[in-house]
């Protein structure tokens, strides 16, 4: 970064280090005084015995409590809460893609660090005042509909609220308003391409695409790649979950090699799942985040459950904020089958290698005569011809040994037409596992 008109918010971005450190210390203290007002850490500190005044650097995080989306939905709905109700001006409910749902509160100046921090990202992938911003995720409860919504607006973004689902007239509204930016889920930027073939849109041609902020659930480089191909467009992973505000979490500057987590607002760890001991940079671990900004509800030490690493090094655009690498998914998203670890995103990156795979697919595990099986159930490209036996015969095999290579078991490979697997309106479900346990 040489020039300063490269930068939305310069001050938090161009720090260095030491002074980064020590603001956060201040952050943290002050979050640890506020959170202790708060029904579930006046009780926790109490219990563990935490001395929130023998926290003396950043590094001394280690001493506090973890917290868990358990506690969460155990202090469901107010547990949490460390200002008055009536300080309160919004909420938003996890969309509980893993069980019970819980609560998030927002005050007056929880919003505005929110909305900053999301055009704060939106400026460091290239979006500027003026352009044309369409949101294509569900609104309501789910904080990536109004997270990003604010974030256009604080930048000055002309924003479209289209929200999800209606691809035709995503479409139209792309090409009347000359949309630039897009904020949209991975797996409905895939199911979107054959639309707008079928509408005789080739959007390099006939649309103003730039940059695509993509994230709300696990993807692989591979589904990056083709979303880049096909739009013509540069794709950022934007990751974030509710419990920390939304997404805004981190997100990838320029040189898309892996996210900045904004350090100013939270505080990173990348623990042994198991050991909870730290792990070095680079080493992949469960990311566990603290807010340094929040008011309404602060939360301290929060087990994520996504599997990510911190990327060493410095990123080549200077800024300070450390970089998490892709994230793998959620432990709970991790299967074992015939004794081997396996991620849905992993079949996905083989997958979507083969360029006779179409654009959507589903991980079936069944248990037959008591063998555990993966079914993986693919569509196909929409230009091959499904009554070829031969070449569906060869794409088949193709599938399989790819499988076979990265994922060492052999899974029954199932090749379906192109849009014929079920869509999900928002997040998409990739496994389903109907075994009994
Ligand atoms: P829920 O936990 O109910 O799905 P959220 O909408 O808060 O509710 O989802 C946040 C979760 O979504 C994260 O914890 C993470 O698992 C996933 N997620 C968000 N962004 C990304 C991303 N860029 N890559 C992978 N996973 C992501
Ligand atoms: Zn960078």
């Amino acid at each position: 970064m040489t020039t300063n008109n490269q930068y939305w918010d310069e001050s938090s971005e161009a720090i260095s280090r030491s002074d980064l450190e020590a603001l956060q210390l201040d952050r943290l203290k002050l979050t640890l005084q506020h959170a202790s007002l708060s029904h579930f850490y006046k009780k926790k500190f109490s219990e563990e015995g935490v001395d929130i005044s023998s926290i003396k650097s950043v590094r001394d995080i280690r001493k506090l409590p973890f917290t868990t989306k358990q506690d969460l939905r155990d202090e469901y709905p107010y547990g949490f809460l460390c200002v008055p109700k009536e300080r309160l001006v919004r909420l938003h409910v996890s969309s509980g893609t893993t069980g019970q749902a819980t609560a998030i509160f927002y005050t007056r100046a929880d919003l505005e660090t929110w909305a900053d921090l999301l055009a704060r990202c939106m400026y460091m992938a290239g979006a500027r005042p003026g352009d044309t911003f369409q949101n294509l995720t569900g609104y309501g409860l789910f904080t990536g509909g109004l997270g990003f919504h604010y974030g256009a607006e604080r930048l000055g973004m002309l924003t479209i609220p289209a929200g999800a689902g209606n691809s035709k007239r995503q479409i139209q509204l792309m090409k009347d308003f000359s949309t630039n930016v897009i904020h949209i889920i991975p797996s409905y930027a895939l199911l979107l391409m054959p639309i707008m073939s079928e509408m005789g849109i080739d959007p390099r041609r006939d649309l103003k695409l730039r940059i695509a902020c993509v994230g709300a659930e696990p993807y692989s480089e591979e589904v990056r790649r083709r979303i880049e191909d096909f739009y013509g467009i540069r794709v950022y992973n934007s990751y974030g979950l509710s419990e920390m505000n939304g997404p805004g979490v981190a997100f990838e500057c320029p040189h898309q090699s892996g996210m900045h987590i904004w350090e100013d607002a939270y505080l990173v760890e990348v623990i042994h799942p198991k050991t909870l001991e730290p792990v070095p940079d680079g080493e992949y671990g469960e990311l566990v985040l603290t807010t340094l900004k929040r008011e309404g509800m602060p939360v301290i030490r929060y087990r994520t459950k996504d599997l990510t690493r911190i990327i060493p090094g410095e990123c080549e655009c200077g800024r300070v904020h450390k970089r998490l690498d892709r994230m793998q998914g959620r432990s709970d998203d991790m299967f074992i089958l015939k004794g081997v670890n396996i991620f849905p995103v992993q079949v996905e990156q083989v997958l979507m290698n083969i360029p006779e795979v179409g654009n959507n697919y589903v991980i079936v595990l069944r248990q037959e005569n008591n063998i555990d099986n993966m079914i993986v159930r693919v569509e196909v490209n929409d230009k091959i011809f499904v009554e070829d036996m031969r070449q569906l015969q060869r794409i088949q095999k193709k599938i399989t040994h790819d499988l076979k290579g990265e994922l060492l078991v052999t899974p029954q490979v199932e090749l379906v037409e192109p849009n014929s697997l079920p869509r999900a309106e928002g997040k998409a479900v990739r496994l389903i596992d109907e075994r009994k346990f």
